[in-house]
This record gives structure tokens, C-alpha cells and sequence, in this order.
């Protein structure tokens, strides 16, 4: 390079560096301000006084006045977190607590994962000089398993239990059980409803106090009509939106991953069609699994207008700043349970009044806004007023499995803040039964059940990996569970229905869709972690990386995969990986003895096995339900005699999903208990 060139880098650099230091200087005043500005700012004496008086403690105040993100470090700051502990809160989702903790941190001005850190399942950023740490409540009731006072935390902080999550209802049981032992302890509830009744009466008579937020008027609009397609009827209001009003942000409400990919699609390929000038609007799309990085995404400041694209997270746990239109199309993906079939299916529902006043919230939070529910006003006043507690609709396996490792031997007489129904309790006892985990007197058995609990897996997944490391196939059951624990891994947008098919044949196993996963993982694995050609230093690992990056992406776009969730699941794998060998699992591969390995899909998911009835549908064998194979599964309109599967979902029809073939006498021959009984 010539010295002209050199001098002009340098000077460059200098300037950048100085802008820099400006810019960290405006960012820090600029954070300054609107922490003095939240309306928790101006209360921080009082609640501190409320703590110190109060070893339960409910605060209620509206999303948004500072809750999360400001009462952990007023209560570091009042000297809580003396001693060595810490301020422990927590989460009822992932993402909450990554995107609060790096926004904390930021505040504190500290590094994630020193003074300020979160710790959830799969990604733990803390460290030994952690006062502050945010979590997810199901993490918590994990190390509840080893610490059962949680007598590291001086105050533990269970956050947003308005959602009523199972984890949240378990772990507020836990602690009312501990709560009077747990000495010098404080126990805080935070909620954003303005029911806070519920939680001071369980927690006899606990006192509560309110917080005032800040609200502007929102204008509320409905449709006239019902809307056969909320999907195209939410494309059409942000492109009304985007055109008509300019000025603010949008933010609409989808039911899932899949659904807000195929709406970011169809978005963006109406702005091309747009006249230059209109094309600006950038997409930011938020929901549970997405990698923390790009979660961070929705804060970052865009000229333009951002459009958010979110499930029913950023109802409450994440505030976005700038929304001016919500987008309402009233429906969530919800948890469902049928006890009588011992079944759970996600299910597209509508919301309950509570969520949509809620949705409609998030539009006036800086000045007046506008919310468009894309139903008629009359089917508000259809709605549930509330959402029913997850802990009455889902199984309750996992909640029981880890009760019982915590010492609680008596589910039924369990203080739950809301019994569940004693039919779901019994269904979900059988189920663990049936899975090895319990003892005929219905203890934890030694080793299986203690390991399954271990695990922060699904029952079944977890007799899954233990059951193949004597089959000899651990190495794939790890993956399978990785793919099974990430959201779909192939997209099929609709436009491109037939391309897409076509690409996914390539990986796609005429044993099933288990296997097929398997060959996703793998090519994927080999293409970011190929290394032969170049030799292994520093540099090259380096142009490496980059390169590899490039050509997956590519790889991922011209086969239609799902790069998220595919790097998504990798990080699953690493861990799970991490958690069986510390049990000793032996882990090997079946390598082309895929027979062995569906053996063992056999054996683990035996629950969910299905036949083929003369007229073409399945029969489930533990339900007796007739569904069919869904038309994304590799098996949808093969002729296979026998199938075990691992998820229903219910639309018009009752669909089982992720299906692997086996033979019916496998299921006699490796779970005679169950089909035995049957018979
Ligand atoms: P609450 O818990 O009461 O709902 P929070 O403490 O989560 O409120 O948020 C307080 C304010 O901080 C919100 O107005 C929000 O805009 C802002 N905020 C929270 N997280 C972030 C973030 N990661 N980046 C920028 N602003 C944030
Ligand atoms: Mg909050």
C-alpha cells in the first residue's frame, strides 16, 4: 500500500476511535436518562423499605415502568447482595432473560456473565462474581434440585407470574414450602396484571403494592367481518400501515416460528414490488428459539421503522421500544392436554381478553397509538377473560419427575397456587411408570428414574438417550433429540411448494423422518466443521470460519433449510452431549446399522406407535385415535405397516408428526409391559 494510503487509514482510525468514545459517552448519558425516566425510577426508596420489611414481597405495575430490568440492581445497590449472594430472577422465557440480562449488564456497564449474567437451559453466561442473575423458572427448579433452600440467592425474584407458566406455579409452591427455613431470605412476585389477589392470598395475605406506569390512549379498531386468513389480513394492515401512516413502529402478533418466517418471506417480496422510495421497512422477527444474537436485533435503532414480527413474548416479557401499531390477529399457540388420551398438542387458540388489552397495550407506551384486532368486535366479548394456568393443560410428567427428586413424594397433596386435575396427575404418574422412572410404590427409580430427572429433557426424550447407549446408538439419539428440541428444519414457503419438496428428498430416508434428521445434521455438521483442506493455524481458521459461514448459508437457501434452527439445535446437541457423559452414558454410533437404531426409537417411543388401518389410515395404539401422517413427514403417503411417532397436532384433521417405520412385533418383543396390557 502506498504511504498516502497508509496515512489515510491511520487518521481514519483515529477518528473512528474518538467517535467512538463520544458515542460510548452519548450512549451512557442516553441510558442515564431513561432509566431516571421509567416511572419505577421514582419509588426505588420506598420499595427498597418494602423489601426490607417484607419477606414476601408482590410488586404489580404495567409492562414496561421498569420492573425486570431496574428492582435487581436497586436491591444490589441496597446492599442484598452482601456476602457472596446474589439477586436471582426469574423468567418465564428464554429470550426475556437473555435480552434483560444483556441489557442490565449494559446498564451496569459491566461485561455479561460478570456482575450481571443470565443462565439458562442449554447457555450459562455467569461466573463467580454474579450478583444479578437472570434465569429461566424452569432452571431455577433445577437447582432447586441440588440446593433446595436456593440458599445462594438473598432474594429470589419470580418475575412475570401473571403468565402462570408450570414452572412458575411449581416453583411458587416450592419456595411457600421453603419460604419460612429460607433465612433472611426475601421471596419477591412481580406481575403485570392487576390481579395480584391470587398470589397475596396464597401467600397468606402477603403484601402487595402497585406501581403506577405510564399509559397513552390507544385507539382500538376492529374488522368488520371475520377474517378467513389472518395471515394475509396481518400482510395487508402492515402494508396499509407502511404506506398510509409513516411514522412509528410495528409490531404484530403471530403464533410461531414458522409463521412469522413465512410472513418475513411474503413482506419482503411485497416491498420489492414497492417504488424505491417505500422499500425501507426493516423486518425483526422475535421469538422463544431464536439465537440471542438476533433477539438483540429488535432493539436496535432503524430510521426507517422496524416491523416486529413476535409470538406472544413481547405480550409482556420483552418491552420493545418505539411501537406505535399492534397488529392483533387474536390467536396464540397454546399448550393443550387431554388426560383421558394422555396426549399434549400444541394448538392454535384465541387469545383471552387479558391478552388482547395486553396486546393492544404495547401501541401506547411512548404517546398515543393504534391497535387493529383483526376480528369484529363482537368476537371480543366471546373471549375468555383470562388464559387458563398452563399447569391445567399440559402433562405433567416432567413436573412430577422433578418433585419427586426434590423430596415431594405426595403429588396429590402438593400446595399447588391451582391443583391440577387429579385425572392429568394420575395419567401423567402412569406415563413415568411406563417409562421406567417410578417404582411400584411410585418412588424415583434407582438408576433410571434419577437419571431422567437429571436431564433438563422431556420424560421420554430422556429414557430415549439412556435407552440408546444400550443400544449402541447414542451418537444419533443425541441428535435426534437436538432436531427434536429446535423448530421445523425445513421451510416450505408456499410459493415455492415444489423446489422445496424436491430439495428435501436429497436428505430424506425411506426409513422415516428420525432418520432424515439425522442427514440434515450431519451434512450440516460436515460443511462448519470440515477442516481438511487447510492446514490447522490460526489465520486459517480464521478465513475458515468465514468461509464455511458462506457456503452453509448458500447450502441452507438452496436446500431449504432452516440455518437457525439448525445451528440451534447444534448448540443443544454440545449440551445434552455434555450432560450424558457426565452420567457415564457410554456414547457410540450405530453407524450403518440404522435397523438397531430404529430398534430403539421402538423401545423409547413405544407410547406413540400407530398401525395402518384398511382404509389408509393409523390407529395410535395408546390412544386409539385415527390420525394421519403429516403431509411434511418423508413417510406422508408411503404404504408402512407400523410407525412410531412424536408429536400430534391438531387442524382439520389429527396429524402425527416426525414418524419413523418399525415392525409391530418389535413393540412386543421391547415393550411388553405396555403391550401386554393392551391386549
Ligand atoms: P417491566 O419489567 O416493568 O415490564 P422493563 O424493566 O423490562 O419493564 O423495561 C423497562 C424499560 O427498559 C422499557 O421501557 C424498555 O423499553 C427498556 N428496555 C428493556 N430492555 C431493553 C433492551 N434490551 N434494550 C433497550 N431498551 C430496553
Ligand atoms: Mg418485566
Amino acid at each position: 500500500p502506498s504511504m498516502a494510503q497508509n496515512g489515510r487509514v491511520t487518521t481514519d482510525f483515529k477518528q473512528s476511535n474518538q467517535a467512538h468514545n463520544s458515542n460510548a459517552f452519548a450512549r451512557r448519558e442516553e441510558i442515564r436518562q431513561q432509566r431516571e425516566s421509567l416511572p419505577i425510577a421514582s419509588v426505588k426508596e420506598r420499595l427498597i423499605e418494602e423489601v426490607k420489611k417484607h419477606d414476601v414481597l408482590i410488586i404489580v405495575g404495567e409492562t414496561g415502568s421498569g420492573k425486570t430490568t431496574q428492582i435487581p440492581q436497586f436491591l444490589f445497590s441496597a446492599g442484598f447482595c452482601r456476602e457472596g449472594k446474589s439477586v436471582g430472577i426469574t423468567q418465564p422465557r428464554r429470550v426475556a432473560a437473555v435480552t434483560v440480562a444483556k441489557r442490565v449488564a449494559e446498564e451496569c456497564g459491566v461485561e455479561l456473565g460478570q456482575k450481571v449474567g443470565y443462565s439458562i437451559r442449554f447457555d450459562d453466561r455467569t461466573s463467580g462474581v454474579t450478583r444479578i442473575k437472570y434465569m429461566t423458572d424452569g432452571l431455577l427448579l433445577r437447582e432447586a434440585l441440588l440446593d433446595p433452600y436456593l440458599s445462594r440467592y438473598s432474594v429470589v425474584i419470580v418475575d412475570e407470574a401473571h403468565e402462570r407458566t408450570v414452572h412458575t406455579d411449581v416453583l411458587l409452591g416450592l419456595l411457600k414450602n421453603v419460604q419460612k427455613a429460607r433465612l433472611k431470605s426475601k421471596l419477591i412476585i412481580m406481575s403485570a396484571s392487576l390481579d395480584a389477589r391470587v398470589f397475596s392470598e396464597y401467600f397468606g395475605g402477603a403484601r402487595a403494592v402497585h406501581i403506577q406506569g405510564r399509559q397513552h390512549p390507544v385507539d382500538i379498531l376492529y374488522t368488520l367481518y371475520p377474517e378467513k386468513d389472518y395471515v394475509d389480513a396481518a400482510l395487508v394492515t402492515i402494508f396499509q400501515i407502511h404506506l398510509e401512516e409513516r411514522h412509528g413502529d410495528i409490531l404484530v402478533f403471530l403464533t410461531g416460528q414458522e409463521e412469522i418466517e413465512a410472513v418475513e418471506r411474503l413482506v419482503q417480496e411485497r416491498l420489492r414490488q414497492l417504488p424505491e422510495s417505500n422499500r425501507k421497512l426493516v423486518t425483526v422477527p422475535i421469538f422463544s428459539s431464536l439465537p440471542s444474537e438476533q433477539q438483540m436485533r429488535v432493539f436496535m435503532p432503524a430510521p426507517d421503522g422496524h416491523l416486529v414480527l413476535a409470538t406472544n413474548i413481547a405480550e409482556t416479557s420483552v418491552t420493545i421500544p418505539g411501537i406505535k401499531f399492534v397488529i392483533d390477529p387474536g390467536f396464540v399457540k397454546a399448550r393443550s392436554y387431554d388426560p383421558a388420551k394422555g396426549m399434549e398438542s400444541l394448538i392454535i387458540i384465541p387469545t383471552s381478553k387479558a391478552q388482547a388489552l395486553q396486546r393492544s397495550g404495547r401501541a401506547g407506551r411512548e404517546g398515543p397509538g393504534k391497535c387493529f384486532r383483526l376480528y369484529p368486535e363482537s368476537e371480543f366479548e366471546k373471549l375468555e377473560d383470562s388464559t387458563k394456568p398452563e399447569i391445567k393443560r399440559c402433562n405433567l410428567a416432567n413436573v412430577i419427575l422433578q418433585l419427586k427428586a426434590l423430596g415431594v413424594d405426595d403429588i396429590f397433596g402438593f400446595d399447588f397456587i391451582e391443583k391440577p386435575s387429579r385425572a392429568a396427575i394420575v395419567k401423567s404418574l402412569e406415563h413415568l411408570f411406563l417409562l421406567g422412572a417410578l417404582t411400584d410404590d411410585c418412588k424415583l427409580s434407582d438408576p433410571v428414574g434419577h437419571q431422567m430427572a437429571r436431564l433438563p429433557l422431556d420424560p421420554i426424550y430422556s429414557k430415549a438417550l439412556i435407552l440408546a447407549s444400550q443400544f449402541n446408538c447414542l451418537e444419533e439419539m443425541l441428535i435426534t433429540v437436538a432436531m427434536l428440541s429446535v423448530d421445523s428444519v425445513f421451510y416450505a414457503p408456499r410459493e415455492k411448494l415444489d423446489e422445496s419438496r424436491t430439495a428435501a428428498k436429497c436428505f430424506a430416508s425411506p426409513d422415516g423422518d428420525h432418520i432424515t434428521l439425522i442427514n440434515v445434521y450431519r451434512a450440516a455438521e460436515d460443511l462448519l466443521e470440515k477442516r481438511k483442506w487447510v492446514p490447522h493455524t490460526e489465520r486459517n481458521e480464521k478465513i475458515f470460519k468465514a468461509k464455511s459461514e458462506k457456503i452453509f448459508k448458500r447450502w441452507c437457501k438452496e436446500n431449504f433449510i432452516n440455518g437457525r434452527s439448525v445451528r440451534h439445535a447444534r448448540d443443544i446437541h454440545s449440551q445434552i452431549r455434555g450432560h450424558v457423559e457426565q452420567m457415564g452414558l457410554r456414547i457410540t454410533s450405530c453407524g450403518d446399522d440404522m435397523l438397531q437404531f430404529r430398534r430403539c426409537l421402538a423401545a423409547s417411543f413405544f407410547i406413540n406407535a400407530a398401525l395402518k388401518q384398511p382404509e389408509g389410515n393409523y390407529r395410535a395404539f395408546g390412544t386409539g385415535q385415527v390420525v394421519q401422517i403429516h403431509p411434511s413427514s418423508v413417510l406422508f403417503q408411503s404404504k408402512v405397516e407400523c410407525v412410531v411417532f412424536n408429536e400430534m397436532v391438531q387442524t382439520t384433521n389429527k396429524y402425527i408428526r416426525n414418524v419413523t417405520r418399525i415392525e409391530y412385533m418389535w413393540l412386543t418383543e421391547l415393550a411388553p409391559h405396555y403391550y401386554t396390557m393392551q391386549s
